[in-house]
């Protein structure tokens, strides 16, 4: 199932952003590091509002490591929804150490079967197998497999990348940055060199 189906590795940060004293401060890192999308529920900025309905989530809670609260490593990009139902819960697989593909299977009905202890974590603590979740899973696998029989430019739109990829040349973290070279990498980067795929 294109459209969700989860990284067959483990992330590889290519970013590493330091010392900003807010968490949002890391947003437009975290959005180009997990290419516009939740790296939970493999939901795109695309298929809502933008990122407006995205955020910045601590993978470790704060209540569990206040000192990890603005560690570029303890954040990820995640939908409002998976955010809120991850709340304060702690042990979450980290998509950085484990290949999500390894722990969850999504079906075409929408469907979705943890393969392993992590995965089972996954779906009970996100609520990835509640009617919502399935329902939007279903109905955005038949709208994106319509498109592309029937309309090559939206399916683009739907699988591609937004619009608005960030600058990060120029970001100046207060701490600096762990992976300069990321920034060389980026997608508006990629862009620029005329590297983006139009597919993603
Ligand atoms: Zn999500």
């Amino acid at each position: 199932m294109e459209p969700f189906v989860y990284p067959d590795a483990a992330h590889e940060r290519r970013h590493g952003p330091i010392g900003y004293s807010q968490h949002e401060s890391y947003r437009p890192w975290l959005r180009d590091d997990f290419t516009f999308r939740c790296v939970y529920c493999l939901a795109r900025e695309r298929w809502h509002k933008g990122h407006y309905g995205f955020q910045v989530d601590h993978l470790i809670p704060k209540a569990e490591a206040p000192t990890r609260a603005l560690k570029y490593g303890n954040l990820v990009y995640a939908c409002e929804a998976c955010n809120k139902m991850k709340s304060d819960a702690d042990g979450i697989p980290d998509p950085c150490a484990v290949a999500y593909r390894d722990c969850l299977k999504v079906h075409e009905n929408g469907s979705i079967v943890a393969l392993n202890a992590e995965g089972q974590m996954l779906v009970a603590v996100l609520r990835l197998d509640n009617a919502e979740n399935t329902e939007f899973r279903r109905l955005t696998f038949e709208v994106i497999s319509l498109a592309r029989t029937r309309d090559p430019a939206i399916y683009a739109q739907l699988m591609g990348l937004p619009e608005d990829l960030p600058d990060l040349t120029r970001k100046r973290p207060p701490g600096g940055n762990s992976r300069p070279e990321g920034i060389e990498e980026s997608w508006r980067a990629r862009r620029a060199r005329k590297e983006l795929p139009e597919i993603c």
